[in-house]
């Protein structure tokens, strides 16, 4: 490998000197993960300004063996953007690289450089008319390209799918600096292998993502929000299904909210309304969103209301005692005081001490049973820990993070194994996953080889070895 310092003029002669940062404290953010849990070190942070600068920099690498970490937000929680400690990389930042190249009015389709932050996109499309419903609470800071190398999911993919749905083409540059061109609007192209979904959730392991055609949607003109104690978890169940069958399929967002999650939201941010006087162990928080001009959606019966619908779904529900009390938000500030409660839940979190987190999905059938028996493991691997399981659980995808307060247990991250070993048990018993939508980054590497089928495995690392021979992109993650 070159010296730093011929890395340093090769990188300069390339993306310009201001675009090459090597002084300690601007490149210590681009170093550490969101969470804290994971520091690197690296040669320099390189902003390319264009596709044809990430082109040079990814070939100059591959011809010398200089690691890259592609980084877009820095918003993700599996330490994939953050370079090892051994120095040699360059951590490549996708923020220059931030523009709407285009927004088609008849497909409803927009390209997008990689390093555009999701909530630009969303404001792009609102501008029009039009949505772009990938949605969670790093909007403000994270990038599409970052949303596509995880295969981000979040608070709409009920109704929308996650970043893979919702992305039509892609322009990638391949380790040896190549640039592949799928930035196509086809909705079909049977051209042989789908190249695009192989890149789409592959952390930048195989390629860097310089731009992505995206598929916009009507906008909303009417939703209503709704937060519901509930029986049980498979009372929610049961309530989604209603919701989804009494709505024509109208969802948009179904979270399972646990009373654990409500009260530390509620302990650590007091001007937080209690939606609910009496809560429950589990809740929902339910929105359900209609594109009709009105506010009204087409109904059984010709037009209803969407509070009305929701009222009425509801009911029926308190009569079958699936919930005991809800309530619907009837202006807009009801609507942001019952998202607040699902917002804050991250930074309430953190401030409600050490956090052991997850993204687990299982088949929804077994979504109690797994909840009960992991709480009754994590309480016997450490005793009083605080079971935060929540999140889509209209995807079948909990955030089942496990709490302690700072200073109830010093060697709590030490426990994180066991929790891992615990929760990849039971999520094989039960036919589910150790990643619904953070990825695998380095965090979840060592279960990658017990969770995944072998041949599926095998066919991965042989991908990986066809496109990237020298091991340049993003070493230690995934594989
Ligand atoms: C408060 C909060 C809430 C969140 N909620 C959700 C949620 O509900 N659902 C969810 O899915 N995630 C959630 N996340 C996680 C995170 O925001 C997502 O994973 C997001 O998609 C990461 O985007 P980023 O631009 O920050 O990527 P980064 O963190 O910069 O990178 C993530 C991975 O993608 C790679 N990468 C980045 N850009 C490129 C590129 N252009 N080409 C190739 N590889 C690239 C990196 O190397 C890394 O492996 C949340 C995070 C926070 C902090």
């Amino acid at each position: 490998m070159p010296d730093t310092n011929a890395i340093i003029t090769a990188l300069t002669t390339i993306c310009g000197a201001k675009s090459v940062i090597t002084d300690a404290d601007e490149t210590a953010p681009y170093l550490t993960d969101w969470r804290k849990h994971y520091t690197g070190t690296a040669t320099a942070v390189v902003h390319p300004g264009s596709t044809d600068e990430v082109s040079r920099v990814l070939a100059y690498a591959n011809e010398h063996g200089v690691p890259i970490v592609p980084q877009g937000g820095n918003t993700g929680l599996c330490g994939g953007a953050t370079p090892d400690t051994s120095g040699d990389a360059i951590v490549l930042s996708l923020k220059r690289m931030d523009q709407v190249l285009s927004l088609d009015l008849k497909s409803n389709t927009m390209v997008v450089q990689a390093g555009c932050i999701l909530e630009t996109i969303q404001r792009s499309a609102e501008a029009e008319g039009l949505l772009f419903p990938l949605d969670f609470g790093s909007r403000g800071t994270c990038r599409i390209g970052g949303n596509l190398s995880t295969n981000a999911g979040g608070l709409g993919v009920v109704r929308y799918g996650n970043a893979r749905a919702l992305c039509l083409g892609l322009e990638v540059v391949v380790p040896d600096g190549r640039v592949m061109n799928l930035l196509s609007p086809l909705k079909k192209d049977n051209t042989g292998y789908d190249l695009k979904n192989l890149f789409i959730g592959s952390e930048g392991t195989l390629g860097i993502i310089t731009a992505a055609t995206l598929q916009l949607f009507p906008a909303h003109q009417a939703v209503v929000t709704a937060f519901a104690g509930l029986r049980d978890i498979d009372a929610a169940i049961s309530l989604l299904n209603l919701c989804q069958s009494a709505s024509g399929g109208r969802v948009t967002t179904f979270e399972l909210m646990p009373k654990s999650i409500i009260d530390n939201v509620m302990e650590h941010y007091p001007d937080t309304v209690q939606p609910i006087a009496d809560i429950p162990a589990f809740s929902a928080f339910i929105e359900i969103s209609s594109t009709a001009p009105t506010d009204a959606m087409p109904g059984l019966d010709g037009t209803m209301p969407l509070n009305n619908l929701m009222e009425g779904i509801l009911e029926a529900s308190l009569e079958d005692e699936l919930i005991n009390d809800a309530t619907i938000a009837t202006s807009g500030n009801q609507r942001a005081a019952l998202w607040a409660i699902r917002e804050l839940t991250p930074e309430s979190e953190i401030k409600a001490g050490v956090a052991y987190k997850s993204d687990i999905s299982i088949p929804i059938e077994h979504m109690a049973e797994f909840y009960h028996r992991a709480a009754a493991a994590a309480e016997a691997i450490a005793p009083g820990v605080r079971v935060f399981g929540f999140g889509h659980l209209g995807d079948g995808n909990l955030h089942y993070n496990l709490c302690i307060p700072r200073q109830g247990h010093p060697d709590f991250m030490a426990l994180f194994p066991e929790f891992d070993t615990m929760l990849s048990g039971l999520l094989k018993q039960y036919g589910g996953s150790i990643s619904a939508e953070h990825g695998i980054g380095q965090k979840k590497r060592h279960l990658l080889r017990d969770a995944k089928d072998a041949t599926a495995l095998a066919v991965m690392e042989a991908i990986k070895k066809a496109l990237d021979p020298n091991g340049i992109m993003n070493p230690g993650k995934i594989l």
